[in-house]
């Protein structure tokens, strides 16, 4: 869980890019890459440090999540979030498959947080513990995400007892998709519910979703105190079906909405609802 969820401080989901050294089958953007990658843009590293300095001045620090595609292959990473994390604390989400020497040297873990994603099809267990075991003695933090693919579930217990002997805590991620004609979350077997069981992540203190909640119309701070900006700048409210978009950060439109408003999405796949959503809408 990122430091600031439940306190309303003001966070962001950064898709940095959509470019990723793995293909996994269960990514959300599977099938998608080329048609995303169009979007892609690489602006001088000042000047995209200049836009979110700007955004700081507008409304003050919080905090950044910067996930993917993978940031480890962007750009002058390192330099780029040495200079946010000087306004905004960041989380980073990577499955470790690039050079991480750069941003461990140039930042602190006490701005700088990572979180590796497992993706067994694509590393050999071995080889991810150590890089995962060197980040959580660098004080980066200790938690090894994993997805709950149906292929790939099964060993979630196993994984969690190895991982957990190395003092990391394996929590696990829904699936949302198609998976042999049915669709997921809402297809788990109560079987598989039960493997996943007490691996299962959360946010906020709410556990990841194995039954999709109905958030439509709810009353939701998303756009007003979080929102996702994508790579090609365009800042949406949230991860929902139907966000609302928001301007776009390299055009210099974006604009926080100064209130909460009703949920236009059917779900919320990414569960930002489990801190976005006023105390008395909040579900499950
Ligand atoms: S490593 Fe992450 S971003 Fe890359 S394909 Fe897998 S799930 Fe997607
Ligand atoms: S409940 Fe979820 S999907 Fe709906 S507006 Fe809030 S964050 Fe977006």
């Amino acid at each position: 869980m990122n430091p600031t969820e439940s306190s309303g401080i003001l966070s962001f989901s950064w898709d940095l890019h959509y470019a990723c050294n793995y293909r996994c089958p269960y990514c959300w953007w599977h099938g998608r890459w080329e048609e995303l990658a169009r979007g892609n843009v690489y602006p001088p590293s000042d000047k995209l440090v200049d836009i979110w300095r700007s955004i700081y001045y507008s409304y003050g620090g919080g905090h950044i999540s910067i996930v993917g595609g993978e940031p480890l292959i962007y750009p002058e990473f390192g330099k780029v979030v040495r200079e946010i994390s000087q306004m905004f604390s960041i989380g980073i989400v990577t499955n470790l498959a690039g050079d991480i020497a750069d941003l461990l040297r140039e930042t602190s873990p006490s701005r700088v947080a990572i979180t590796p994603t497992f993706h067994p099809g694509f590393v050999d267990f071995d080889e991810f513990l150590g890089r995962a075991v060197q980040l959580k003695e660098g004080g980066r933090g200790s938690a090894v995400l994993y997805v709950a693919y149906p292929e790939q579930l099964k060993r979630i217990p196993e994984y969690g007892e190895r991982f957990k002997k190395h003092g990391l805590e394996l929590q696990v991620f829904s699936f949302w998709g198609e998976f042999q004609g049915k669709t997921y979350p809402a297809s788990y077997t109560q079987e598989e519910k039960t493997i996943i069981g007490s691996y299962l992540g959360e946010r906020a203190g709410k556990k990841f979703q194995l039954v999709p909640s109905k958030v439509k119309g709810k009353l939701c701070r998303a756009g007003q105190r979080y929102a996702v900006v994508k790579a090609n700048g365009d800042v949406a409210a949230c991860g929902g079906d139907w966000p609302r978009m928001m301007g776009n950060i390299f055009a210099g439109t974006f604009k926080l909405q100064d209130q909460p408003l009703p949920c236009q999405s059917d779900f919320c796949p990414c569960n930002e609802w489990a801190y976005l959503l006023l105390p008395d809408d909040a579900t499950n």
